[in-house]
């Protein structure tokens, strides 16, 4: 098969949908790899890499799209690739598609085979595609809370782990999944005293498990937010109801009884955020801001900083997946693979996800 490569036009994307190294496992396997010039730039790998392992360099994205049988990018596409699109091609991303009438339009027209990451999933429920961006969320929410919380970003001028003679930084994670597990995994490194809310009794019984009483863990519910969040330091916000906007769990109130200077990073943005008084999506230009003397973070494409590890964490579970749909082609690859054929969410001008019928209020 041919794979097209094409470099990422979303301002400030970074990521490239497939490394050198991904790029070798699909040509060992007697398949083409063309790439778009730069397309790797942002994520540290040069065209030269590419090249070295026997990819093709193409300079005109359009000659790259109308060669490529599939397509294997990060972002949804926008409205200069619409046009791109070749009927019956795979387009194997992360797609979004429930918000997205114009996009879902345009490759219903296309006749585009389109495998949305965020829809792939196991029979657990679990979401192996985009897990890996979680996981570089909640590490990056400590690292970012402990850059805000130092008294020049207007925070409270303290260490985490604090240092011998004085208290740790008391850090609050609303949320035990992915994003929230990661947090704590870092937390914990550095020495913070760490306390986890979560509505799921298995899920608090894991973490109380693997985190060895290294970790409080305190069942969501209003009285236990209320105390939690007063106390906080660093709260991260980390819920998620799939398919759902996130819950507002932290009110107004709350977070006036915040200390000054405490941090609040809410990685939830993505999903509408789940504190009151963040009521802006920030940027990476300018991530923070101070209300009612409380450091707020919300961006909302958080692991865009560090494209490199995420190219590379994306990849590693996007390849498996890849390279069924490039050995068997798209019909077996998904038939074969009950994960795969939920990633399947437009087909030759069908919507064949309900999720995404429903949401759009067109046919499935
Ligand atoms: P997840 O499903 O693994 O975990 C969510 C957790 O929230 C679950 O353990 C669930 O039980 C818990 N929860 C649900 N309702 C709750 C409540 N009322 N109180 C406390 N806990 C509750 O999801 P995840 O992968 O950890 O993702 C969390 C959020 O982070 C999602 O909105 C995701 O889209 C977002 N995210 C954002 C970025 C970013 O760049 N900002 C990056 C990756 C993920």
């Amino acid at each position: 098969m041919i794979i097209g490569v094409p470099k990422e036009i979303k301002n400030n994307e970074n990521r490239v949908g497939m490394t050198p190294g991904g790029a070798k496992a699909y040509i060992r396997r007697g398949h083409k790899v063309i790439v778009e010039t730069h397309a790797g730039e942002g994520s540290g790998f040069r065209d030269e890499e590419y090249e070295a392992v026997g990819c093709e360099i193409y300079s005109d994205v359009k000659q790259l799209f109308a060669d490529a049988e599939m397509i294997i990018k990060v972002k949804e596409p926008l409205p200069p690739e619409y046009e791109l699109f070749k009927e019956g091609q795979i387009l194997y991303t992360y797609l979004h598609l429930a918000p997205a009438a114009e996009l879902t339009k345009a490759l219903l027209k296309a006749k585009i085979k389109g495998i949305a990451f965020e829809t792939v999933q196991l029979d657990n429920g679990a979401l192996p595609l985009l897990a890996p961006m979680s996981e570089v969320a909640g590490r990056m929410s400590v690292q970012i809370g402990a850059t805000l919380l130092q008294k020049l970003n207007g925070g409270l001028g303290i260490l985490l782990g604090g240092v011998p003679g004085t208290a740790p930084a008391e850090v609050v994670i609303i949320g035990g999944g992915n994003v929230g597990t990661n947090a704590a995994k870092m937390a914990v490194g550095l020495g913070a005293r760490v306390t986890i809310l979560d509505t799921n009794a298995a899920r608090m019984a894991y973490l109380d498990d693997v985190f060895n009483g290294r970790v409080t863990t305190l069942a969501s519910n209003e009285h236990n937010l209320e105390e939690a969040v007063e106390k906080a330091d660093l709260l991260i916000g980390a819920v998620l109801i799939p398919g759902k906007a996130a819950p507002k769990l932290v009110s107004e109130d709350m977070v006036k009884k915040m200390k000054d200077g405490a941090v609040i990073v809410d990685v939830a943005i993505d999903q509408g955020g789940s504190i009151a008084t963040i009521d802006r999506v920030t940027t990476h230009d300018n991530p923070s801001y101070i209300k009612y003397g409380v450091v707020h973070y919300s961006v909302a494409n958080m692991p865009g900083a560090v494209p490199r590890t995420s190219t590379i964490a994306l990849e590693a579970a996007t390849l498996p997946y890849g390279l069924m749909l490039a050995d068997k082609g798209l019909e077996q690859a998904v038939e074969e693979n009950k994960a795969l054929m939920k990633g399947l969410n437009v087909y030759l001008g069908n919507i064949v996800y309900q999720g995404v019928a429903d949401s759009l209020g067109m046919p499935y």
